[in-house]
C-alpha cells in the first residue's frame, strides 16, 4: 500500500470509519447497493478507494431515520438543549482538526493548511448556530381586529441537501448546522468523489450527543441516490450546493413533487481594479481571488476588470507573482496551490483553456511543469473581450481573464455583462466610487479592497444562474423554516358571526 493511502487509511480508522466509504443511516454505517464508484488521488493518479453507490433503497432509509428522529429533536428535546449538542459538535470537531484535514487534503486534492483551516471554520459554523437554537422566536403583530395574533418559526421536516467537491466538509457543516439548529431532520449527499469527510463529521457529531438518524449521509451519485431522495415524501426542501447544469435538474425534480429549492451555484465573479487603487494590494487581493484553491471556488473573481491605464503593470504584477506561488503536493505544509480535484475538471479547465486560445487569447503562464497529477499552473488570459466564451463561461480553475476597461459605467456593464450574480469587488482609494459600485454590480456578495472575506454570520447566496436563497447568517434560519401565524379571539363573544351566534 502507497504511503498516501496508508496515511488515508490511518485517518478514516481514527475517525472510526471502515476502510472505504460508507453511508451513514440510522447511526449506523451502511453499505451502498448500487453502481462502484471510484476515489481517485489527484496528485498521483491513483485509485484510492472503491465504493458502491448507496442507491435508491438506502436513500429512502436515510429519508425515513431523518423522518423519525426529527420529531424528538424538535419537539422532545428543548432548543437550549439543542444548541447544546451543537457546542458539543464545536468541541469534538476542533479535536480532530488533523484526520479531517488529512482527509480532505489527500481525497480532494486541497493543501492541507486550507483544509485545516476549513475544518475550523466547520467548528464556527456548529459555534454560531448553537447560540441560535434557542433565539430563533416568532413575533407579536398588532392587527387590527385586536385579535392576539403572533407568529412562530417551525422546523421543515426533513431536509435533502446535496454538495460539491470543492470544499466538502466546509459545505456539509455550512448546511447542517443551519439546519439542525432549527429542528430539521437531514439527509445529506456529498460529491460522490469527496463523500468521506461528510460522514466522518456527522459521526463525530453522534459521538456527542447528536441523535441517530437526525443526519444521514448518503455516498454516491446524484442521477440514482440523489434523485431517489429528493422524490421521497418525507423531503420537504432540496438544498442544492453545485453547477448550474445540476442545479436546473434538481430544481425541475423538486419542482415536480412541489417542493421548494435553494440552489448554490456557480459565478463568473468580476474584481474591478482602478487607477487609484493600491496596486499592490489589489495584486494580492487578485491572486488570493482567483489562484487560491487552484480557482476551484464558486466566488473566484474570474474576470479581472482593470482600468485601461493601469491594465499591462496590474498584468505584469500578477504574473510575475504567480510565479512565487508553491504548487505541489497537498499534504506538504508549504503548498499554497495543489492539483485540479479531479480529472473531469482538469479535462473541463484544460478545454477552456484551449478555447480561449482558439478565441484569440494571449496565455500567460508558468513554464514550470509538475511531473504527475491534474495540476494546472495559474493562467492569465488577455486580449479576450467579456462577450467570449472564455471570459462567459464558468472555468472553475485557477484561469483568470483580464479585460481593460475605460471609465465607471464601462466598469459596471462590463461586469453585470455575465449570467451570472454571486459575487464581485472593487479596488479604488475613493469612498464614493467603492459604494456607487457596490450598489450597481449585482452580486450577493461584493468586497471592497478585499476579497473572498465571509462569514457564518454574514448571508450568502446567488441571483440568476448562481441560483437563488441564501445560505449563512440569520437568512439560513429562515431558508430551514416557516412562519405560522396563530391568532387567538379575546374578545367575550366570538366574532365569527353567522346565524346562530346573536
Ligand atoms: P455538480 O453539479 O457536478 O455536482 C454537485 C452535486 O450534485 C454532487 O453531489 C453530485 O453528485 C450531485 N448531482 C449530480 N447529478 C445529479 C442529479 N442528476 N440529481 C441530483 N444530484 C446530482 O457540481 P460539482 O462539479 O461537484 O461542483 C462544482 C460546481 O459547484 C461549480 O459550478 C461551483 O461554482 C459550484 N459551487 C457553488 C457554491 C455556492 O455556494 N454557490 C459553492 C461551491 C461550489
Amino acid at each position: 500500500m502507497s504511503d498516501r493511502k496508508q496515511k488515508l487509511q490511518d485517518a478514516m480508522a481514527a475517525l472510526g470509519l471502515g476502510s472505504h466509504p460508507q453511508c451513514l443511516i440510522n447511526g449506523i454505517l451502511t453499505e451502498g447497493t448500487g453502481a462502484d464508484v471510484q476515489l481517485v488521488d489527484p496528485f498521483t493518479e491513483e485509485v484510492l478507494l472503491t465504493y458502491p453507490d448507496a442507491g435508491e433503497a438506502l436513500a429512502t432509509k436515510a429519508c425515513e431515520a431523518a423522518q423519525n428522529a426529527q420529531v424528538g429533536w424538535a419537539k422532545g428535546i428543548s432548543a437550549a438543549a439543542r444548541g447544546q449538542v451543537m457546542q458539543n459538535i464545536v468541541g469534538i470537531v476542533l479535536a480532530n482538526v488533523e484526520p479531517l484535514a488529512t482527509i480532505e487534503a489527500i481525497v480532494a486534492g486541497k493543501p492541507i493548511r486550507d483544509c485545516r483551516i476549513e475544518v475550523a471554520k466547520v467548528a464556527e459554523m456548529f459555534a454560531y448556530y448553537a447560540g441560535w437554537a434557542d433565539k430563533l422566536h416568532g413575533e407579536v403583530i398588532p392587527v387590527p381586529s385586536g385579535h392576539l395574533n403572533y407568529t412562530q418559526r417551525e422546523p421543515l421536516g426533513v431536509v435533502f441537501q446535496i454538495t460539491p467537491w470543492n470544499a466538502p466538509i466546509f459545505t456539509a457543516g455550512w448546511q447542517i448546522a443551519p439546519a439542525i439548529a432549527t429542528g430539521n431532520g437531514v439527509v445529506i449527499k456529498p460529491s460522490e468523489l469527496t463523500p468521506i469527510t461528510t460522514v466522518a463529521l456527522v459521526k463525530l457529531a453522534e459521538s456527542v450527543g447528536l441523535p441517530d438518524g437526525l443526519v444521514n449521509v448518503l455516498c454516491g451519485l446524484g442521477p440514482t441516490s440523489g434523485q431517489a431522495a429528493i422524490a421521497h415524501a418525507a423531503v420537504r426542501k432540496v438544498v442544492f450546493v453545485g453547477s448550474p447544469e445540476t442545479g436546473k435538474r434538481v430544481a425541475v425534480a423538486a419542482a415536480k413533487a412541489l417542493k421548494p429549492a435553494v440552489l448554490e451555484l456557480g459565478g463568473k465573479s468580476a474584481n474591478i481594479v482602478f487607477d487609484d487603487a493600491n496596486l499592490e494590494h489589489a495584486c494580492l487581493g487578485a491572486q488570493a481571488a482567483i489562484f487560491s484553491g487552484a480557482g476551484q471556488s464558486c466566488v473566484a473573481g474570474s474576470r479581472l476588470l482593470v482600468h485601461k491605464s493601469v491594465h499591462a503593470e496590474l498584468v505584469d504584477m500578477l504574473s510575475k507573482g504567480m510565479n512565487n506561488i508553491k504548487l505541489g503536493d497537498p499534504l506538504d505544509d508549504a503548498t499554497e496551490i495543489g492539483p485540479i480535484s479531479n480529472a473531469r475538471q482538469f479535462a473541463h479547465v484544460s478545454d477552456m483553456v484551449a478555447l480561449a486560445k482558439n478565441e484569440g487569447a494571449s496565455i500567460l503562464t508558468r513554464s514550470d511543469t509538475q511531473d504527475q497529477g491534474y495540476f494546472v499552473p495559474p493562467t492569465i488570459l488577455t486580449g479576450l473581450s467579456n462577450g467570449t466564451k472564455a471570459a462567459q463561461q464558468e472555468i472553475f480553475g485557477p484561469v483568470v481573464t483580464a479585460i481593460p476597461f475605460e471609465d465607471e459605467s464601462d466598469a459596471i456593464e462590463l461586469a453585470n455583462a455575465t449570467d451570472f450574480g454571486l459575487a464581485g469587488a472593487v479596488w479604488t482609494a475613493d469612498v464614493g466610487r467603492a459604494h456607487r459600485m457596490a450598489d450597481a454590480v449585482r452580486a450577493g456578495t461584493f468586497w471592497i479592497n478585499s476579497y473572498k472575506a465571509i462569514h457564518v454570520s454574514s448571508p450568502f447566496g446567488g441571483s440568476l444562474s448562481s441560483g437563488f436563497g441564501r445560505s449563512s447568517g440569520t437568512d439560513a434560519l429562515m431558508e430551514y423554516t416557516s412562519a405560522k401565524s396563530v391568532w387567538l379571539d379575546s374578545a367575550p363573544k366570538p366574532r365569527i358571526a353567522f346565524g346562530y351566534v346573536s
